[in-house]
């Protein structure tokens, strides 16, 4: 028997708790991992409370990351021992996923662990933090420049902003942070955000078509009425890098930005993500991602603290990273 977190379904209501299941429950997949850590994300706060329909079958597991190691594989690029990570792929939507002390996957999914990268550091990159990475990427691809001015990050204290700004800062980039918690100030500056705004500074569009030329890219995790503020503010041939919709998914907005500035509107899919793109987003975290910093997001946490964590990341009360210890 191994622990799990397991949902189930009762009349569109779905609840949560700590569960013992048999081996002989997981689901089908080449490689079985015995899993040492995980990680929530904003989706998983979503799973944990049945909001937006992602899982289809009840019961489930979820958990859209974890990290461990193999314990039996079928797969020619896996064998018993090596140190995986999995993010994406559905896993914990889908499929059953990493919060529990087992999981079984296709190993197609999976990504050897980084070299030197603890499991527990991948976790707390998670989803959250290898997105943040893509997003970075796509804006090097698109003439990112330390000497063009400053990279807004919306949602900045949450998971993809903490990341985001400790990667860009690491580059060389001036860092615009905006947050709806001031308390998370200081943090924020010792990731390394040169300045900080309020928020409700980029909460509404003004519209006008264009705005003042304020920033020369920015990653956004908020999406909604922010993303509609913040793109006709983007300087002459930045981009905006679309990550999430912690604010809302409907855009409103005019195409004179793309139209008279040559802005990029850069959308962000980790969940999919190629293998080796994949590949190179890790090897660039390891290279680009201070580790101490990153080591100043962790929330530590154990299994059972997940019945409660994932409705506070949907009311935005979670500060950086969670990093669930699943044999803790
Ligand atoms: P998170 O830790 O909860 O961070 C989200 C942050 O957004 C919060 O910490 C908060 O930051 C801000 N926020 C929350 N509610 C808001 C609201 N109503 N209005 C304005 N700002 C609000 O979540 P995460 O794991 O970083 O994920 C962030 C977003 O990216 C989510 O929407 C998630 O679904 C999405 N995402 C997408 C991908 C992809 O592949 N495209 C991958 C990962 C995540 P402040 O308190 O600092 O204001």
């Amino acid at each position: 028997v191994f622990k799990a977190i397991l949902l189930q379904e009762n009349e569109g209501k779905v609840s949560a708790e700590l569960a013992e299941l048999e081996d002989s429950q997981l689901p089908e997949g080449d490689v079985t991992v015995a899993v040492d850590y995980s990680t929530l994300n904003y989706k998983d706060g979503m799973v944990l409370n049945g909001v937006g329909r992602l899982v289809r079958n009840y019961p489930h597991v979820p958990g859209v990351d974890f990290a461990g190691r193999v314990e039996d594989s079928s797969h020619p690029d896996y064998k018993a021992g090596d140190a995986v990570v999995l993010t994406g792929w559905r896993v914990g939507e889908m499929h059953w996923g990493g919060y529990a002390e087992k999981a079984r996957v296709k190993g197609d999914w999976l990504v050897p662990l980084p070299e030197g990268l603890s499991g527990k550091r991948a976790m707390a990159i998670g989803t959250a933090g290898f997105t943040a990475m893509l997003a970075v990427m796509a804006l090097e691809e698109h003439g990112l420049d330390p000497a063009k001015g400053e990279v807004l990050v919306t949602g900045a204290a949450g998971g993809v902003g903490s990341v985001a700004i400790a990667i860009l800062s690491k580059l060389g980039y001036p860092v615009a942070a905006s947050t709806g918690r001031a308390e998370t100030h200081d943090y924020l500056k010792g990731l390394g955000a040169t300045s900080l705004i309020d928020r409700a500074e980029i909460a509404e569009p003004s519209g006008r078509p264009l705005d003042r030329e304020r920033w020369q890219a920015c990653i956004d995790s908020v999406g909604g009425s922010t993303l509609s503020c913040v793109l006709p503010q983007i300087a002459y041939g930045g981009s905006v890098a679309a990550v999430g919709l912690a604010g809302g998914s409907k855009l409103d907005t005019t195409v004179l930005p793309f139209l008279l500035r040559g802005v990029h509107l850069l959308g962000i899919d980790s969940v999919m993500c190629p293998l080796e793109r994949r590949k190179a987003a890790w090897a660039r975290l390891v290279k680009d991602l201070p580790m101490d910093r990153l080591d100043g997001m962790i929330n530590e946490a154990k299994l059972a603290d997940l019945l409660t964590l994932g409705s506070d990341i949907l009311k935005g009360q979670v500060r950086g990273r969670v990093v669930v210890d699943i044999k803790g």
